[in-house]
């Protein structure tokens, strides 16, 4: 008798925003069982949404070519997941396909212009919420936060723990979120539109998931 191989691990590439305005202004609960609300998507930083899909589908081109699953929440400039094509939704895509870790990738926007650098997002510790994947998900975010930084050479803003976060706190998988740079700084967001960047940042994210989730392990649960 012969085992059957173990399947690749998967990866679920969020790219941000990409919601019709109708549905993003909608409220939906922070976390299971929640009382408090948030709006699904505002829109994010002016030029944001398609950075994000750029650099998730030429993440997903990398590691589909070294061997790992991908599943992405959107593929086009418009988010179709139906189940309310919120966070919640977001999460639930890739809680389903049990995920070896859910990579959201967004751009920062700030009034203050000089910002500029390279930030995760990882969930806080919340029982009953994100006690299960808090410390995956910190080892996760260090992991790409180190291999983006080191692919880029951007600024290192560190990592950042979120409570209020939707898609973190539904999210039954390791959870990441990458702050890719900032939109708002003029060289930083000429980078984050040029495809040799988005390359880069490409291969850190690749890097940062081969540390996390070696190709040749299976995913832990
Ligand atoms: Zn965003």
């Amino acid at each position: 008798m012969i085992a059957a191989a173990p399947l690749p691990p998967l990866v679920c590439l969020d790219p941000g925003h990409g919601t019709p305005p109708a549905v993003g202004r909608q409220l939906e609960p922070i976390g299971p069982g929640s009382r408090t609300l948030k709006i699904k998507d505002g829109g994010g930083a002016a030029g944001e949404a398609a950075v994000a899909l750029a650099i998730a589908r030429r993440a997903r081109r990398l590691l589909l070519g070294r061997g790992y699953r991908v599943a992405m929440t959107r593929a086009g400039p418009t988010i179709h997941l139906g189940d309310g094509d919120g966070n919640i939704a977001r999460a639930r895509f890739c809680n389903r396909r049990h995920a070896a870790l859910m990579v959201r990738i967004h751009a920062d926007g700030s009034t203050v212009r000089s910002l500029h650098g390279v930030s995760t997002l990882v969930p806080v510790w919340h029982r009953g919420w994100t006690d299960d994947i808090y410390a995956r998900s910190l080892r996760a975010g260090r992991a790409l936060q180190k291999a983006v930084v080191r692919s880029t050479g951007a600024l290192d803003r560190g990592i950042v723990r979120r409570a209020d976060l939707t898609g973190f706190n539904w999210a039954n998988v390791p959870v990441v979120l990458l702050e890719t740079g900032f939109m708002t700084n003029p060289t930083e967001s000429r980078h984050l539109r040029s495809g040799a960047y988005q390359q880069r940042l490409a291969r850190g994210i690749l890097r940062g998931i081969a540390g996390f989730a070696p190709r040749g392990a299976m995913a832990r649960r």
